[in-house]
């Protein structure tokens, strides 16, 4: 089998051979290629070393911030090529980090220090698959194995413990037996990585399709990634899967928290959520309890949190069961008639109350007042029925 491989890719290549050099693609695009999925980048790994590289790519748009570790990436046609220096694994003291980085001119070496099988094979032109560890074979068979012994290789790194369940949601795979054996043993370990490579894998196993079974197989490992004290509650499969994953998520804090809120909040702070999701997520579950049964319901919703969240509040209540499946629909329509639900939409504005002297915060106060009542139904929206209801006199 023949992968097709890109100009920049081919050209990388060629340029690293000859100058005497071995370069094959690795990692995730090999396994994406095998999948017949297209791979959204390329990674390549070569014998040259740093220096060498550098010297190759000299007459290239390159960047060398991770060159101390082996990487050199080349710009080619504004896309980023990574290529990496063989590397062997070095002592890891903190199961996260290798106190030393080795360069290796040996490609063994490097595909031995890769976390799983499916990820620890090669390919060029010149030297067709390198796969010492069958990954092609485990691809076939649908399953995610740590290259070696599984659980020396979560205490090296224990992040890739979490990667194992990526994996597993992502591409729908299964954990090999010993792995998932190792994953359980080794799971305490992961309290030395930091917040920000948890979220970034925790995200990628949310998006996944699978994340339900990974979550039912290993609820222990979510519940402690989001800090939630309680066994873990899940929706029904397939309500689950039919939501996006930011409220699959909220999901799981709804149905397993004695307090959504404050459980989510402080999950937020430990796993350093950026400000927008963070928000996102507050107000969708302290909105749980919001009545929604009817087009008034929907549109004080929308008056309260925004359009935006009371959407994804609805979609998150229905997935519960708490919201009948006519309410998206009808927010829908809501939106899509331009009817008026937020202040800005009234015919009246800020200046009309206060050229009649109302001052401070009785302005919004009486505008707050003016489009409840447009939503209920109590005054049209027009400047005359809102005064009249007002009653303020022009
Ligand atoms: P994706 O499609 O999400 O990019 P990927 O397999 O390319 O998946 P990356 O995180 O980009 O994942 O890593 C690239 C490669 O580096 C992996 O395929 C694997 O060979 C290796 N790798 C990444 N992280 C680790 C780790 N923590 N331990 C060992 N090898 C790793
Ligand atoms: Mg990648």
């Amino acid at each position: 089998m023949q992968l097709k491989l890109n100009d920049s890719v081919k050209y990388i290549i060629e340029k690293l051979e000859s100058a005497g050099q071995r370069a094959d693609i690795v990692g995730g695009c090999v396994r994406d290629f095998l999948l017949g999925k297209p791979p959204h980048d390329f990674d390549i790994t070569t014998s040259a070393t740093p220096d060498e590289m550098r010297e190759i790519f000299r007459d290239e748009h390159t960047l060398e911030v991770g060159l101390k570790h082996g990487t050199l990436t080349v710009i080619l046609g504004a896309e980023p090529y990574e290529i990496t220096t063989y590397r062997t694994e070095g002592d890891y003291t903190d199961h996260r980090h290798p106190s030393t980085v080795s360069f290796s001119r040996t490609l063994t070496d490097d595909l031995s220090r890769r976390d799983f099988t499916v990820n620890a094979i090669c390919y060029s032109e010149r030297h067709g698959f390198t796969d010492p560890f069958s990954g092609v074979a485990d691809i076939e068979a649908r399953v995610i194995r740590a290259v070696g012994e599984p659980a020396c290789r979560f205490e090296e790194d224990a992040l890739r413990i979490l990667r194992a369940l990526r994996f597993s949601s992502t591409l729908g795979f299964v954990i090999e037996e010993g792995t998932a054996r190792a994953i359980r043993e080794k799971a305490h370990l992961l309290e030395y990585i930091s917040a920000e490579r948890i979220l970034t894998e925790y995200k990628k196993l949310m998006e996944g399709s699978q994340a339900y079974e990974v979550i039912s197989e290993y609820p222990d490992i979510i519940a402690w990634v989001l800090s939630i004290p309680s066994a873990i509650r899940l929706l029904p499969r397939d309500r689950f899967a039919s939501l996006p994953p930011n409220l699959r998520t909220l999901s799981l804090f709804a149905l397993s928290a004695d307090s959504p809120v404050e459980a989510f909040s402080h999950a937020a702070d430990r796993l350093r959520l950026d400000n927008a999701a963070r928000h996102e997520g507050e107000k969708i579950l302290s909105s749980l309890d919001l009545p929604l049964s009817d087009e008034v319901d929907i549109k004080l919703a929308f008056m309260k949190i925004g359009a935006p969240y009371t959407l994804s509040l609805i979609k998150l209540l229905f997935a519960m069961g708490r919201a009948p499946q006519q309410c998206l629909a009808t927010a829908e329509r809501i939106l899509a008639s331009g009817a008026a639900y937020r202040i800005s939409d009234l015919a009246i504005k800020g200046e009309d109350l206060t050229s009649l002297g109302i001052k401070g915060p009785e302005v919004g106060k009486t505008l707050t007042a003016a489009i409840i009542a447009v939503i209920r139904g109590e005054c049209e929206n027009t400047r005359d029925s809102i005064f009249r209801y007002l009653n303020l006199h022009a």
